[in-house]
């Protein structure tokens, strides 16, 4: 868990050192490497009325938690290998930070990742040159790359005349941090759009899920895009977040609007999702909400037919998400049967409404020694009090639970201030 960089070497020192003896001797030690998890090795605890308790070694001498393991060295990755056989093809990336300081509410890339960190820029230019002997193509990887303390400096590196000719991408940008230099840079260097991760065009909302970005960044970002030369803008919002109301919804919908009678030159598509749970965030305790589906369909409604694309993930794919992000062991016996099926929600639920009721004659909870999966509004939807024992309670993320405890009910008194009517 954590880190590679700093995990491998551990790892494989520990593997090298054992090699040759039972597997059962290897893994216990390994389980002893700070950051390697060996699930076989623990054990959930659960009490009469099938509630979790605890996850815990089968043996004393191996630790209790497993410690994440952060790389605090002044170097973090880029591609070794460029082919058109990529994901990306024939781009050179660049990870130009790790975790983002902002810890919006329901963030695993800041959350789990933490601390931010980011490489000084004598780090960052060799590993930029170094990819640009096999392409043009360069892309500056990371959950927030214009969080870079020098990333101005890095830009204006980049826009030197020696590097005429290559073609530049970033991955999403802060809309506070957006300005005319940087536009002009990224459409000089080949990027015809931007994106920007706004979430919600409701002000309230983006105080509960601590964005902390205004009406007014959002409109000047989009300003300097085409100031700068772009021709496109990409935003991103969510649906379901905690909350949530049609009003919300609807100021999303206003927002985008203004954005487009504002600036018509410009291409604008907006990607929705929908807010899926996540471990060792703040939201981690929140279900998805089933309202998603009719607000996602809202947006399409509302704005393809004033001229915005709408990019949408699967409502029903979020649900399935949300069933992997917080079942527990006991989800194993459903994974096996769908699969090889056509895994569509409906083969999902069938799946997960027959392994609760067959659970009797069932050999894989038999032979797990496990209680029947909890029922499925419970792990998809239900509010999880904080008091709960959570799956993933014997691993350690970067933040302890009472402090993500405090960030959870920070939000709670922003909604609970101004949204009466949401609980
Ligand atoms: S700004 Fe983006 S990457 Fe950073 S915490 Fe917020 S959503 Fe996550």
């Amino acid at each position: 868990m954590g880190d590679g960089e700093e995990l491998l070497p551990s790892f494989i020192d520990g593997l090298q050192a054992s090699w040759g003896s039972p597997r059962s001797n290897l893994l216990k030690t390994l389980a002893k490497i700070p950051g390697i998890y060996i699930p076989a090795l623990y054990t959930p605890k659960y009490s009469s009325d099938d509630k979790l308790i605890g996850v815990i070694p089968i043996d004393p001498d191996i630790p209790k938690s497993i410690a994440k393991q952060t790389w605090e060295g002044n170097k973090l990755s880029h591609s070794t290998v460029i082919t058109p056989e990529a994901a990306w093809p024939n781009i050179h990336m660049v990870e130009v930070v790790r975790s983002c300081p902002e810890l919006c509410r329901f963030c695993l890339a800041s959350y789990l990742t933490l601390p931010f960190r980011a490489p000084s820029l004598e780090s960052l230019f060799p590993a930029v040159e170094k990819g640009l002997t096999a392409t043009n193509r360069l892309g500056l990887l990371g959950a927030s790359v214009t969080q870079h303390p020098e990333f101005m400096e890095l830009m204006n590196w980049l826009n030197e005349d020696c590097f005429e000719g290559i073609r530049l991408s970033v991955s999403s940008v802060r809309a506070a941090t957006v300005t005319s230099k940087l536009t002009k840079i990224l459409a000089k260097r080949g990027s015809k759009s931007i994106t920007m991760a706004i979430e919600s065009g409701s002000d309230r909302i983006r105080k509960v899920i601590n964005k902390k970005l205004s009406e007014e960044q959002i409109l000047a970002a989009a300003h300097y895009a085409y100031e700068g030369g772009l021709k496109g803008i990409k935003l991103y919002g969510m649906v379901g977040l905690p909350s949530e109301e049609n009003s919300d919804i609807e100021a999303t919908i206003k927002l985008a609007l203004l954005l487009k009678k504002t600036l018509p030159q410009l291409r604008f598509t907006l990607g929705i999702s929908t807010f899926v749970p996540k471990a060792h965030t703040p939201f981690q305790w929140h279900g998805i909400r089933p309202e998603a589906k009719r607000r996602i369909k809202l947006f399409k409604k509302e704005l393809e037919r004033n001229g915005i694309s709408i990019r949408a993930e699967s409502f029903s794919w979020s649900v399935i998400q949300a069933l992997l992000s917080r079942s527990d062991r006991r989800l194993a016996p459903v994974i096996a049967s769908v699969r090889g099926s056509q895994q569509s929600l409906g083969g999902w639920k069938t799946a997960y409404k027959q392994a609760r009721e067959n659970y009797q004659n069932s050999e894989a909870y038999a032979y797990l020694n496990l209680p029947p999966p909890p029922s499925w509004n419970e792990i998809v939807n239900d509010f999880w009090q904080p008091s709960s024992v959570l799956p993933w309670t014997h691993l350690e993320g970067p933040i302890k639970e009472d402090l993500l405890i405090k960030h959870h009910l920070d939000a709670m008194k922003i909604f609970d201030e101004k949204s009466p009517e949401a609980k």
